[in-house]
């Protein structure tokens, strides 16, 4: 009953506001999520642990790092200065907007009311100008609208209006709308082309402008959100515009290839699509396309993920797609599927669905972690086993976009224009679909993204007529669509897509971009059938990309595959077989259910002959939930790119242990025979005794047979300016006799020079352990890159 009245509720509020026929110049109208529900073996589960863990999980982060007693402070209810970063504001909305897509599709009455406290409490703190940023009205209350360049404060604003846009159309209560649509009026009245003339440094608003106008059909809001887009890189500002950093380097029309912050770019390009999608500006239209093809056909991992570059979280150069040093931040990911999400709208082509699937598959739910509670900030390509998701970031951005994008999966499936319905994921579940040729329901039974089989059940309310448009991803023509970018070659000829209809094939349907339409009168029962072919894929980048070069990856369906250190033995110094064969095979068991991929290939050794391996691959979205160690996306496939693998030594061959090593760090990073750059090298492993500080510690090999030793050299881990760790106040070392560590005799002075390796000799010995026993400085932490022994 409960669920009824909220359908019956999101229908009604929905009909208020700016409606399809406003937009005429956008191909397609999305089908929203609360009309479409996901039940299937895939997404289910992530939907159902994103509103069970992560909705509770980052608002408890909230609570707990004062991002929402913020407002009450501002609110003058509670008594105390402003918290953390100066926009944490929008790290709570974000939540907000993620726990309101989480109720409209699944009633819970104890969240239903956490909101409402929460949202009275937003209200509380709003100033009776309509304005609300806690971090000015605490901490720089007469520095309002002053630093836009730098201060996130129109930023913030556009997360509190998508926030309670998602509020009020999953409640149909107003009061968020209320503090939002204030707070936008006084937005409205100091930046005009009359009034004040700025814009801000973090885009977002712009396209939060245009769903307030949607919800509200006050043009008002359509229009700020235009003068923003206008002001943006004006020629008649020349001397105060942000640069390309802030995409305000010139007008946006006239952009040709991203530049800058990723996750801004991605957000200014789908304000400009939502603008376009009212006003049809050829100009911006023309400056999207062209944003998008060189967004893709140069600028994009293979994983989906943009932003090349950690220097300032941004895109790099044509074909700068590093691997160990991607950054590909998760909320750019976001950002590149809501924009492709806007631009398969806005001109209803199957290809723009194409890098949403490659985005939301791969670089997007590599994220979150399995179990709803850790993100990663930066998805890299490679690593070499200190790379880690972590519970929470002091700008906690990522993990406040991964809760509202998961509950809005359902509303990427499917679109509709006058004639046809548009299928463009493929997930089961039951979508309610209002046609305007009329109602109809569409059932899809699939295992897709492990099985390119799905059906679909078609039961109009009364025989229509209609075209199912049904998308045929790129890789299953055997190519990518990304003009090059990247070239799949599937291991044997790749079998034609199939399409049945009530279990008759349907021979020559029309292909239209990139959509399979099938049109007919569709009567209740009616089963569609496609076959999608998936076999694994090796991929190859575009011979520009230099870091690619000799290089292979995997896909299947659309999964990125990733190799770890923990199913490959020597992963860092193997090749692989050119012409060996993949295999496919479904582990129920492993990672919350996957298909993992096996080849061979060989590793490269210079002692000796290569010798022949196995080698396994998960999906690149599930990397990062097992024992730390390396991981690949590519490898070499010619044996000159690979490492070869070191000689064995008696470190190499020692097993390792230590007084103690934090949880993201590794007691292999010893003895793994990978030379560190400097002290300061956060680029492969280490063993560190965090959060440990001042203390006595110790590490220590175990050998795998007696040796006779006389020197051990030690490269010390110290990331002064950047974390705590320093080199260490003194150390020793000490040898196993008889099963006591006894101190080793004649001993060298031990060193703590950074970057380089401290050597210590001493009286020959033999032995089979050797220990360092080690002095921490007061207050500081420590750590380990490299430990020889001669
Ligand atoms: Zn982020």
């Amino acid at each position: 009953m409960k669920r009824l009245t909220l359908a019956v509720l999101v229908a009604g509020v929905c009909a208020v506001g700016a409606a399809a026929a406003d937009r005429p110049h956008r191909r397609l109208e999305p089908v929203p999520f609360t009309q479409v529900k996901i039940q299937d073996r895939f997404w289910t589960p992530r939907i159902e642990t994103n509103r069970t863990v992560t909705v509770r999980h980052d608002f408890a982060k909230c609570e707990e790092t004062g991002r929402i007693s913020n407002f009450s402070k501002a609110a003058g209810t509670m008594e105390g200065k402003f918290e953390g970063i100066y926009f944490n504001d929008s790290d709570v909305y974000k939540v907000v907007e993620g726990a309101a897509y989480s109720l409209a599709a699944h009633p819970d009455p104890e969240l239903d009311g956490y909101l409402d406290r929460l949202i009275a409490k937003f209200a509380a703190a709003q100033e009776a100008s309509g304005y609300l940023n806690t971090y000015y009205i605490l901490k720089e209350p007469d520095k309002k609208w002053t630093h836009l360049a730098k201060m996130h404060e129109l930023y913030c604003a556009g997360h509190m209006f998508e926030a309670a846009v998602a509020h009020w159309r999953a409640t149909g209560k107003k009061e968020f709308l209320n503090v939002a649509t204030r707070f936008a009026d006084l937005i409205g009245r100091l930046f005009s082309p009359q009034g004040k003339h700025d814009v801000p440094g973090h885009e977002e608003i712009e396209l939060a402008l245009v769903k307030l106008y949607d919800a509200t059909g006050e043009r008002r809001y359509l229009d700020l959100s235009t003068f923003f887009l206008d002001m943006r890189g004006n020629e008649a500002e020349r001397e105060k515009r942000y640069g390309p950093y802030c995409q305000d380097h010139e007008p946006v029309v006239k952009q040709t290839t991203p530049v800058g912050h990723a996750v801004r770019a991605m957000y200014l390009y789908c304000g400009m699509a939502d603008v376009a999608a009212y006003t049809r500006d050829k100009a911006t239209i023309d400056a999207l396309d062209r944003l998008w093809t060189s967004a893709v056909t140069r600028k994009m991992h293979v994983t989906g993920g943009v932003g090349a570059r950690h220097g300032g979280e941004a895109f790099g150069d044509d074909y700068e797609l590093p691997n160990a040093s991607a950054y590909c931040e998760t909320c750019a990911a976001c950002g590149l599927i809501f924009w492709n999400h806007r631009m398969n709208l806005l001109h209803g082509h199957a290809k723009y669905a194409d890098v949403l699937e490659r985005s939301l598959y791969n670089g997007f739910l590599s994220g979150v972690s399995l179990d709803g509670k850790k993100f990663f900030y930066v998805n890299p390509l490679a690593s070499s086993g200190n790379h880690h998701r972590s519970e929470w970031f002091g700008c906690s951005c990522c993990p406040t976009n991964v809760v509202r994008v998961i509950p809005s999966v359902p509303g990427y499936v499917y679109a509709t224009d006058a004639d046809a319905v548009y299928v463009n994921l493929y997930a089961g579940g039951t979508a309610t679909i209002d046609h305007p040729k009329g109602k109809v329901t569409l059932t899809q039974q699939t295992r897709y993204p492990w099985d390119g089989t799905v059906t679909i059940r078609v039961e109009p309310e009364k025989p229509t007529a209609l075209t199912l448009a049904l998308r045929v991803p790129a890789w299953a023509r055997g190519q990518t669509r990304t003009a090059g970018l990247y070239r799949l070659a599937a291991s044997a000829s790749l079998p034609p897509v199939g399409v049945t209809v009530n279990g008759k094939a349907v021979g020559e349907h029309e292909m239209k971009d990139g959509y399979a339409c099938l049109s007919g009168t569709w009567k209740k029962g009616d089963t569609v059938e496609l076959h999608l072919p998936m076999p694994a894929c090796r991929v190859y980048a575009h011979e520009k990309v230099k870091d690619d070069a000799g290089h292979v990856a995997f896909q299947r369906g659309p999964v990125v595959y990733a190799f770890e250190g923990c199913d490959n033995e020597g992963l860092e110094h193997v090749y692989v077989s050119a012409d060996a064969p993949i295999v496919a095979a479904h582990r129920p068991d492993l990672l919350g259910g996957v298909t993992v991929l096996t080849t061979t290939g060989k590793v490269r050794r210079d002692d000796g002959p290569d010798t022949d391996v196995t080698l396994t691959a998960v999906p690149y979205y599930a990397w990062d939930h097992r024992e730390p160690g390396p991981m690949r996306v590519w490898l070499p496939e010619q044996r000159d790119a690979a490492r070869p693998m070191p000689k064995p030594t008696v470190a190499s061959e020692s097993k390792v242990t230590a007084s103690h090593c934090y949880a993201s760090d590794t007691v292999k990073a010893l003895n793994d025979q990978v030379l560190p750059k400097n002290s300061a090298d956060h680029g492969l492993p280490r063993l560190t005794w965090w959060p440990r500080r001042g203390s006595t510690e110790w590490a220590q090999y175990e050998f795998k047979k007696p040796a006779r030793v006389s020197a051990v050299e030690v490269y010390w881990f110290d990331d002064t300016g950047r974390g705590q760790c320093r080199v260490p106040k003194a150390w020793r070392v000490l040898y196993r006799d008889g099963g006591a560590w006894k101190p080793v005799a004649g001993a060298s002075d031990a060193g703590t020079k950074k970057n380089a390796f401290n050597r210590v000799t001493f009286q020959p010995l033999t032995t089979d352990g050797l220990r360092l026993e080690v002095e921490l400085q007061p207050t500081f932490s420590g750590g380990i890159l490299e430990w020889r022994v001669e």
